[in-house]
């Protein structure tokens, strides 16, 4: 019962230093808690989740508008429905439309529905749709399904109940939502299209067998060269905006949403969209930023789960950036004991440990074990069972949080060197030739000013390094003692070492005279090189000797030309193969060579060293191979193909400077622990794995995501929800080791419509973008397409058999959270690495297969669905962002300026009729290869609107301009994911039939 126990600690809610200064008990803090919450009254999560089920816990007063879920249980699931089809004809006119104008009719449909005033809505705002007629029978696709023909539209069934207003986009607390209707799109089964997308369906396992029909022509976006015969009687065409939209969903979410507080002390809400822009206050659930989930109401069973096929997983980014305005994580020091720690499955001291027996003992959330308070830790509770100090132990009261690690954390029991960075450029013929060591070595010069630091630190203890390779590698000595650097050089490739260890790696500030000397001599030294081969594997293993003899980790900065043909270790050839597109060799052209790299990551990862490639290509270099190691050890490939200095020098800089400015942590590990009933089965990311459970990352900076799937081994309870615990071990930019920790508190439902109601369709895409991409690296392509597609038609076909309220077949009934879910699915089937076209560079494809990887949620839904911004109409003195349109030709106008990016591309189109006013305002004609800063409203708006736009994505990107009907121009519109691909894969409006046509064959 001895207090003393206890370390002192001011309480946290007071002013601080900074992060790094923690050794004071909890250390830093942020000069001011937002919000004031810790300082305040005790007003929020005032139990542990695991005694109190999230719809009855107290709720700080104003909370509860960020709490959907807790109100609503009560309410029918039609008021998750999206309906699409002939169902809201009637909500235009009074009476049953005759049939053959439905088709006119649905074209304006949504117009019809905001224009409403009469017929009133059914008084009762639950009423079912009691539909009279009989499901209609799916034998005859091809034709107007008979539930357009009978006349079964009575104003009793048919009006969605929601109030005008809630259209065209549902709202959670609202009570419908009906998108306008569809003809049916499909007057006969054409072959697949000529564009080698096979349509899914053909030859699947029998589960979703069936014949399916191709991509549909005639739609809006048809590419041309895609048959026109067709069968039946002629289409209208049908009104794309009757169709669920992206951006619509991510205006309304902002507009709901954004500016606005999320207070993570509700268990299992579900976040804004990672679109939508909000401050996260930390109470007890780790922020959004950090965790994702692809539903946050998990099913009971493991039954329920197999029956609904919804992925059960989280999108990790531990290291996710913070903006300015929220919290940095609170840094916790237990003293020499290290963190207090669940006795049995080691989850770390968290909110979900509940403290009892007068508070000295305490349950584990996780596994249910009740351990002993250590005598140092102990506190007495108060009247409702709550450590007094509660607001004062971030431990106890947040989601995220960090721990000193203690000696017991760190390898060989010896505290860590601060990590060094290896700058290793390649100096053969075409690296100097194009000018790039120059542009290397006159950037390094300022970018080495500005290493990542430790918050307060006035320098970085990052030490430096520098190579240069072709055949050979020349490792330079900069010790800050000498005049001159000097320069010793390796030619014995195969048997790798590192010939100094005094002066190789140093402090930058220290050495800073020699390290200027020797970046102005770099280029001159190699000036008349004729060497045009290299070496690529050895390269990285002086890396990793180099990070052994200095016992630090860190990584590596390679500046490659070319593929590595010099007779060394890891020696390539060219191994492209266009025959094997849509063969079921295909995969081989994803697959590394194994072997050497192979050997390599292994190594990496045990040394922590983290390699990024910044490659330079004229030609092919086995990408799938080259990017082994950098995608195993957290690190990024970049690519610039032809690399020219004056259209590609500025782009490949921003990113240089952004990746070694990044926030980031090394030698990395993470363990993902759950409460009792599900774990932690699979894991997908730039990451290593030795066993089942431990996520190795030789580093992991602020953009690296990890998916992780969840499988239940046992029934989950609705009372006591799951949790789960991300505890990442690293080591900091400054040599510190510690642990951060992140805990997330779901829901658990025996009932499928919750999961249905917290899906979040930005981490499902993630999810399946990532499952996907790994699966292709063994099977054939067309198998994972039909595999995404016949999920996409059993995921909704679950949801309408056991959610929906009955009603006919020919619609097609959308959950809320997911209804913009086929869009996404359709565009990542359109993506490089899934679509087969000989068209397509291999090693574009293995390029994007592997950043897609490590791609945290925001990536990958800006990756598959762009922005696509006007610039014609924009205010130019207004501070609002402009408002991005679909992503379909459709949406285009000749006179038009457009600019489309999707955090990797970015162009500016312009159509052919645009008026040449703002070309000269934008361009000065008749320059139109770059945008130039000219002093006019117009320019200073496109510009800044471009560079808000670089300064947000993780990756530079080089803006492209293209004029509407120019060649290049196809490279813009392969970005059009509502439309037809250009290289085969359906339109959204045909995948969403398509999708349809599954779903009912399911349910039959
Ligand atoms: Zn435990």
């Amino acid at each position: 019962m001895s207090q003393q126990g206890y370390v002192a600690a001011p309480p946290y809610s007071q002013a601080q230093p900074g992060m790094g200064a923690y050794q004071g008990g909890f250390g830093s803090g942020p000069t001011q808690p937002l919000y004031g919450h810790y300082g305040g009254p005790p007003q929020a999560f005032s139990a542990p989740p695991a005694v109190a089920p999230a719809a009855s816990m107290p709720l700080p007063a104003g909370s509860s508008q960020y709490n959907p879920n807790v109100q609503q249980n009560d309410c029918t699931d039609s008021d998750r429905l999206i309906f699409l089809e002939v169902q809201t004809t009637n909500m235009a006119s009074p009476g049953p439309p005759p049939t053959q104008q439905l088709t006119n009719q649905m074209s304006s449909m949504n117009l019809g529905i905001q224009g409403l005033q009469s017929p009133p809505p059914p008084a009762s705002s639950v009423v079912q749709q009691p539909f009279q007629t009989p499901p209609p029978s799916t034998m005859a696709p091809p034709q107007m399904p008979p539930g357009l023909q009978s006349p079964h539209m009575s104003p009793l069934m048919s009006p969605p109940q929601s109030p005008p207003e809630s259209m065209p986009m549902a709202s959670q607390s609202m009570a419908g939502t009906s998108m306008a209707g569809m003809g049916r799109p499909f007057p006969g089964p054409p072959p697949p299209g000529p564009g080698g997308f096979q349509q899914p369906g053909l030859g699947s396992a029998g589960q979703f067998g069936g014949y399916m029909a191709g991509p549909q022509q005639n739609m809006p976006g048809a590419f041309p060269g895609a048959q026109s015969a067709m069968a039946g009687p002629p289409q209208k065409k049908l009104d794309p905006d009757s169709i669920p939209s992206i951006t619509h969903v991510i205006e309304d979410d902002q507009v709901k949403q954004g500016g606005q507080v999320f207070t993570t002390n509700i268990r299992g809400q579900v976040p804004p969209l990672v679109t939508t822009d909000f401050t996260v206050t930390d109470q007890g659930n780790a922020s959004p930023r950090f965790i994702r989930c692809t539903t946050y109401s998990l099913p009971c069973t493991a039954d329920l789960a197999k029956q609904c096929q919804v992925p059960l997983a989280a999108i990790i980014k531990p290291f996710a950036s913070l903006p300015k305005n929220e919290t940095p994580l609170y840094v916790v020091n237990h003293g020499d004991t290290g963190p207090v720690r669940c006795n049995r499955c080691k989850a770390y001291m968290c909110p979900y440990m509940q403290f009892i027996d007068g508070g000295r003992r305490y349950q584990c959330g996780f596994c249910n074990c009740v351990n002993e308070v250590p005598v140092f830790y102990f506190q007495h509770l108060d009247h409702m069972g709550r450590r007094v100090d509660f607001y004062e132990r971030p431990e106890l009261s947040l989601g995220s949080y960090e721990f000193v690690a203690t000696l017991d954390y760190c390898k060989n029991n010896k505290p860590p060197n601060p990590p060094a960075y290896i700058f290793m450029i390649d100096v053969s013929y075409n690296n100097i030739k194009s000018g790039l060591v120059k542009l290397i070595c006159d950037e390094l010069k300022t970018l080495l000013e500005k290493l990542p630091r430790e918050e307060g630190m006035e320098t970085s203890a990052i030490k430096v390094g520098f190579v240069t390779y072709n055949k050979v590698l020349h490792f330079y000595n900069v010790k800050s003692a000498l005049a001159q650097p000097q320069m010793m050089v390796v030619s014995d490739t195969a048997e790798m070492f590192v010939p100094l260890l005094d002066g190789f790696l140093v402090n930058y500030q220290d050495s800073r005279a020699v390290i200027y000397n020797l970046l102005d001599q770099i280029p001159d030294m190699f000036a008349d090189t004729a060497e045009s081969e290299t070496v690529f594997a050895p390269v990285i293993q002086a890396g990793v000797e180099a990070f052994k003899a200095a016992e630090c980790s860190g990584k590596l900065f390679i500046f490659q030309s070319s593929m590595p043909t010099a007779e060394a270790p890891g020696k390539l050839k060219n191994r492209d193969d266009k025959k094997l597109v849509n063969t079921d060799k295909e995969k081989t052209l994803f697959q590394p060579q194994k072997g050497v790299y192979e050997q390599l990551s292994k190594d990496c990862v045990a040394s922590g060293c983290c390699v990024d490639l910044f490659l330079f290509p004229s030609q092919y270099t086995d990408i799938a191979t080259m990017a082994d190691v950098p995608s195993h050890t957290g690190g990024s490939v970049y690519k610039y193909s032809n690399f020219q200095i004056e259209t590609d020098g500025e782009h490949f800089l921003r990113d240089l400077r952004k990746d070694v400015q990044k926030s980031i942590g090394f030698d990395a590990i993470m363990r993902v622990r759950t409460s009792t009933g599900f774990r932690a089965t699979d894991f997908f990311g730039g990451i290593y794995m030795n066993n089942t459970t431990d996520v190795e990352m030789a580093a992991v900076d602020c953009d690296n995501g990890v998916t992780v799937e969840f499988k239940h081994d046992d029934t989950l309870s609705e009372e006591t929800g799951a949790l789960m615990q991300c505890a990442l071990l690293y080591t900091t930019i400054g040599g510190q080791r510690r642990l951060r920790i992140h805990n997330l508190s779901l829901n658990c439902s025996s009932q499928l419509s919750e999961l249905y109601k917290s899906c979040e369709t930005d981490s499902l895409i993630n999810f399946f973008a990532k499952s996907a991409y790994r699966a292709i690296l063994n099977q054939p392509l067309k198998n994972v397409r039909e595999i995404l597609v016949n999920q996409t038609a059993h995921m909704l076909a679950c949801y309408r058999k056991n959610c929906a309220s009955p009603s006919a077949a020919s619609q097609l009934i959308l959950p809320d959270a997911m209804k913009v879910f086929p869009v996404y699915m359709n565009s990542l089937m359109k993506t490089a690495p899934l679509v087969g076209s000989t068209e397509l560079s291999t090693d574009d494809r293995a390029h994007q297969r592997l950043s897609v990887m490590a791609m945290g949620v925001e990536d990958t839904q800006l990756l598959l669905y762009p922005r696509l911004i006007p610039l014609h109409n924009i205010d130019v003195n207004s501070e609002k962002p402009a408002t991005p349109v679909r992503c379909s030709e459709e949406r285009l106008t000749d006179s038009g300026i457009f600019l489309l990016e999707n955090g990797q591309s970015m162009f500016l189109w312009l159509g052919q009729a645009s008026s040449p006013d703002l070309i000269q305002s934008l361009f000065n004609l008749p320059s139109l290869c770059a945008l130039p800063e000219l002093d006019n409203p117009l320019s200073r708006k496109v510009r800044s609107i471009i560079s808000g736009l670089l300064e947000k994505r993780s990756n530079s990107m080089k803006l492209q301009i293209v004029r509407q009907k120019d060649k290049p121009e196809m490279l813009f519109r392969q970005f059009l994911v509502e439309d037809k691909g250009l290289h085969g894969g359906a339109s959204y409006m045909d995948f969403l039939c398509y999708v349809h046509r599954e779903i009912r064959q399911l349910l039959t």
